[in-house]
C-alpha cells in the first residue's frame, strides 16, 4: 500500500528524519494561509499516489501567500498521473545546494532488505551515470553503523555530512522494520545550504498484509488509501470476502485454490490471453457461487469463462454444481469453458454434460485454449 507523500513524511519524522516545515491541504484559500505561516517561500505539491510528479509539473515554487493560492488552485482537481489531486502538501521551500538519495527496499534477489544510497539523487537519479550503492542487510541484526558509515564513505559525500546522512539510514531502517514497510525511499535527501540534511521528498510503501495490524499506528486516513485503489468489484468482493483481483484482459477465471487459480491465470497469459481476474473458490464454493459468478460476469471486457476445478478434500462434483446453479441463475451470455479433476470428478463432469449439455475438458491447457480463442484473443 503506497503512502502519500505527506503520510510518508509523517512517518519519516515519527522516526527521527527531519522533513520540511508544512500541512496538506483541500482548498487553494488554505495553501494562502499556510504558505502565511510559514513566512517564506514555498513549494507546492499535488498528493498523489504517482512519482515524477517534479516533471510532470505537479511540484510548484511559489513565493508567498498568493502564487501559493494560485498553484494551488491549478493542481487541486487536476489529474497528475491518473490520479486525480484531492490535496496538495505546502511546505517551505528548501535551499537545496545537493540533492542525494537514500532508501530501503525488499531486495527479490537477496530474499532480504536492502538499503541504498546515492550521493547524487534527485529527477535523474534512474537515469545511467549516477551511482547507486547497495548494502545488503541481514534482517535478524539490522545494519550496524559502521557498515553504514562504510557505505557512505564510499561517495564524495564531505566528511562533515556524514553522521547525518547515516543517521538517516539508520533511521529509515527502523521505520521500514517498525512499520512493515517493502519500500521506504527519499528522493531527494536534500543538503541545504547550511549544510542541514532533510527529506524533501517521501515515497513509503508497506506490506498490505500488514495494514491491518498497522492501522492504529498510520497517518489518520492512510489506511484509507488502500481502499483507493480497489476497483469497485473487488471492494465488493471485499466485503462477500472473496480472494479476486480484477484485471484488464477478457478471459473470466473461476478456480479453486489460490495455487490453481495462479497457475490458470499464467496459463492464460501462456496461450496468448489475458484473464479479466484472479478469483479462487473454494470448499464453501457452492454456498458463495453466485455472487463469485457475479462478480466475474459484471466485468464488462469479460468475452468467456474458464472454470477449472482440481479437487482433492474440495469435492469438485459440490463446487460444480454450486457453479451450474449459479450459471442457471445468471445465465452468462459468453460461452464457459470446464476443466475438472480430482474428487468427485466423474459426478462433476456429468452435471455439466447433462445441465449444460457441452464437454469438459480432460486438459486444462485445452480448456485454457478454448477459453483464449473465444475471447477473441491468440489461441496457440
Ligand atoms: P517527484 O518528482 O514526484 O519525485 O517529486 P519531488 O518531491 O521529488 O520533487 C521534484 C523535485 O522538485 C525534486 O527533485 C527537487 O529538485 C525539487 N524540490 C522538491 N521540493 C523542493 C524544495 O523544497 N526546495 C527546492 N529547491 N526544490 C525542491
Ligand atoms: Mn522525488
Amino acid at each position: 500500500m503506497d503512502l502519500l507523500e505527506h503520510e510518508g513524511k509523517q512517518l519519516l519524522s515519527a522516526c527521527g528524519v527531519p522533513t520540511p516545515d508544512g500541512a496538506t491541504v483541500a482548498e487553494a484559500s488554505e495553501a494562502a494561509a499556510i504558505a502565511a505561516a510559514l513566512e517564506s517561500r514555498v513549494v507546492v505539491k499535488a498528493q498523489v499516489a504517482a512519482g515524477k510528479r517534479g516533471k510532470s509539473g505537479a511540484v510548484r515554487f511559489a513565493e508567498g501567500p498568493a502564487e501559493a493560492q494560485r498553484a494551488a488552485a491549478e493542481l487541486l482537481g487536476a489529474t497528475v498521473g491518473g490520479f486525480p489531486v484531492e490535496r496538495v502538501l505546502v511546505e517551505r521551500a528548501l535551499p537545496i545546494a545537493r540533492e542525494r538519495y537514500a532508501a530501503i527496499l525488499n531486495d527479490p534477489a537477496t530474499k532480504g532488505p536492502l538499503l541504498l544510497f546515492a550521493a547524487s539523487g534527485g529527477m535523474e537519479v534512474e537515469e545511467p551515470g549516477g551511482q547507486v550503492l547497495r548494502l545488503p542487510v541481514d534482517i535478524r541484526t539490522g545494519p550496524t553503523a559502521p557498515e553504514v558509515a562504510e557505505l557512505v564513505a564510499g561517495t564524495d559525500v564531505p566528511e562533515e555530512q556524514r553522521p547525518a546522512i547515516v543517521d538517516i539510514l539508520l533511521r529509515i531502517y527502523g521505520l521500514y522494520r517498525d512499520f512493515d514497510a517493502e519500500l521506504v525511499e527519499i528522493n531527494p535527501l536534500a543538503v541545504t545550504g547550511d549544510g542541514g540534511v532533510v527529506a524533501a521528498d517521501a515515497k513509503v510503501s508497506l506490506d498490505p498484509g500488514a495494514v491491518p495490524r498497522q492501522a492504529g499506528r498510520l497517518p489518520s486516513g492512510s489506511a484509507d488509501g488502500r481502499v483507493a485503489t480497489e476497483t469497485a468489484l473487488e471492494r465488493t468482493a471485499g466485503e462477500l470476502g472473496l480472494p479476486f483481483i480484477e484485471f484488464d484482459g477478457q478471459v473470466g477465471v473461476l478456480s479453486n485454490g489460490a495455487g490453481l487459480t495462479m497457475t490458470t491465470v499464467d496459463a492464460v497469459h501462456h496461450y496468448g490471453g489475458r484473464p479479466a481476474n484472479f478469483l479462487e473458490i473454494g470448499g464453501d464454493a457452492y454456498t458463495k457461487a453466485t455472487a463469485a459468478l457475479r462478480l466475474v460476469l459484471d466485468n464488462p471486457n469479460v468475452r468467456s469463462l474458464l472454470v477449472n476445478f482440481c479437487g482433492a478434500f474440495a469435492r469438485t462434483d459440490v463446487m460444480t454444481e454450486g457453479v451450474l446453479n449459479a450459471i442457471g441463475e445468471l445465465r452468462p451470455s459468453v460461452p464457459v469453458y470446464f476443466c475438472i479433476h480430482g474428487t468427485g470428478e466423474a459426478e462433476a463432469v456429468a452435471m455439466v454434460r447433462e445441465r449444460m449439455a457441452i464437454e469438459p475438458y480432460e486438459h486444462m491447457d485445452d480448456a485454457v485454449r478454448a477459453a483464449v480463442a473465444a475471447a477473441g484473443q491468440e489461441g496457440g
